[in-house]
């Protein structure tokens, strides 16, 4: 057994190991893991964070609940505590998610940013790159995720605004705009509940929707609406659906179009599947819209020093700017010689059959459908694994219980 260990200079250690590779410990590097366990497969997962579940511990705001009911959350294997609320919060996810790690004795490698992955054919391997190591496996899988990067866009003369711009990866909470005129563009769920916080610090909101939006209540007759359209997908047609919940929306909510918030030509469920645009769930920003303490103003013209200049010929002088523009996959940036993804980070074939792609590479948690499509891609990954695994007696543990077998690499190949 040859080894690379002795690190020279430039050169990452290098390690050939037996089990798949995994990138990413969120929700879904973590299910695919646990799955994987429950065949006797141990797994290493690189995650470049130094926690589990990074977005939601390190990217996210303090008073995010999720958006949809804990039983469609809930990962393989092991469910949410019954104690928990329907919706449980944020903190109540973390501790679910340590729990679940903990549960599955599952040790991802933090620290390690993959910075290349790459199919060898000459060895039937992925090479995957991080600072500092070189990992090699007959199987990848992609778990970093829809919102692995936040998306800043170009808006004009936003370098010379005077006031504090923010994403709303950065955002905590409202305590630090008390009393500010804040512009959140973007109108999706992060910027309708950001806004709602803002009011409640006693921040003045102003939510620029620049494009078409479904706003729906959370729920329905005491059901989630997101329940609901599940349970009727499966008696109705899709067409039929979004009807019922357009109506429903329009009792329950009013006409939204009066606010402001124009509804897209198709309903909500198709431009989901059409666009991948996830429907607002109202958390209580609708009323605040309705009440004027939140304003609805039309898109951006170009910011100014001070304030903003808008579509509509309007001028107003704010704060603080906070970025609710979303998130994308950073796959393009390190997964190489592949066409499997698109240049957006997105599976090429879409939900259901986007879990795997050729030479042992599989992609979890990119359906468009939060954690219920992580649960569906992980068990399917699990198993399609457990079909081809033959573990080797050659194979020598030397880290982290994880079994570890270095070899010479050939750094001409990657
Ligand atoms: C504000 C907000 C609220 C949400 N609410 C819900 C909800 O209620 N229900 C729901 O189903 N979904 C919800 N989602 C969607 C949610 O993102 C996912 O369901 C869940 O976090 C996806 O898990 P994931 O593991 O696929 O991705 P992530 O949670 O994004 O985890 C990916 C991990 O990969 C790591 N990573 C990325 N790139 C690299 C790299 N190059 N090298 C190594 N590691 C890397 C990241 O650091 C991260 O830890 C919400 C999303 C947001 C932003």
């Amino acid at each position: 057994m040859g080894s690379c260990k002795e690190k020279e200079e430039s050169t990452p250690m290098c390690a050939w190991v037996q089990e798949p590779i995994i990138i990413g410990a969120g929700p879904s590097g973590l299910a695919v893991s646990a799955c994987l366990s429950e065949h006797g497969i141990p797994s290493v997962i690189l995650e470049r964070s130094n926690c589990i579940a990074s977005l939601w511990q390190q990217r996210t705001y303090d008073r995010l609940k999720l958006h949809l009911p804990k039983r469609f959350c809930a990962l393989p294997l092991l469910g949410f505590p019954l104690n928990f609320p329907k919706y449980p919060t944020k903190e109540q996810f973390i501790s679910y998610m340590e729990d679940y790690a903990t549960h599955f004795s599952i040790k991802p490698k933090f620290n390690q940013n993959v910075q290349s992955a790459k199919f060898d054919s000459s060895c039937g391997y992925w090479r995957v790159k991080t600072l500092d190591m070189e990992y090699n496996s007959r199987w990848l899988i992609v778990a970093t995720g829809e919102n692995a990067e936040p998306i800043i866009p170009e808006i004009v003369g936003i370098e010379r605004f005077d006031g504090r711009v923010v994403h709303t990866s950065e955002y905590r909470s409202g305590s630090y705009f008390k009393n500010h005129k804040v512009l959140v563009i973007g109108c999706g769920n992060s910027g309708m509940e950001i806004s709602l916080d803002l009011c409640r610090h006693k921040a003045v909101p102003h939510l620029v929707v620049r494009n078409t939006v479904h706003v729906l209540p959370r729920e329905m007759f005491g059901i989630s609406s997101f329940g609901l359209a599940m349970a009727l997908l499966k008696l109705f047609p899709l067409s039929v659906v979004d009807k019922f919940l357009l109506l429903m929306s329009y009792f329950t909510l009013g006409n939204t179009e009066k606010l402001g918030l124009h509804r897209p030509k198709t309903g909500p469920m198709e431009h989901k599947n059409v666009t991948g645009k996830t429907p607002v769930l109202d958390v209580g920003a609708l009323s605040k819209i309705k009440s004027g303490k939140i304003k609805v103003m039309v898109g951006v013209k170009e910011i100014t020093t001070n304030g903003a200049k808008f579509m509509d010929g309007q001028e107003k002088e704010f704060d603080s700017i906070i970025l609710a523009t979303g998130y994308k996959s950073n796959v393009p940036s390190w997964l190489k010689g592949c066409d499997f993804f698109t240049k957006d980070g997105m599976p090429r074939t879409p939900f259901p059959n986007g879990w795997k792609g050729e030479n042992g590479l599989y992609t979890v948690g990119f359906t468009r459908r939060g954690l219920l499509g992580t649960a569906s891609d992980a068990n399917k990954i699990a198993k399609d694994i457990a079909d081809q695994w033959r573990p080797s007696e050659d194979w020598k543990s030397i880290s982290n219980s994880q079994v570890i077998l270095l070899k010479n690499c050939n750094k001409n190949k990657f």
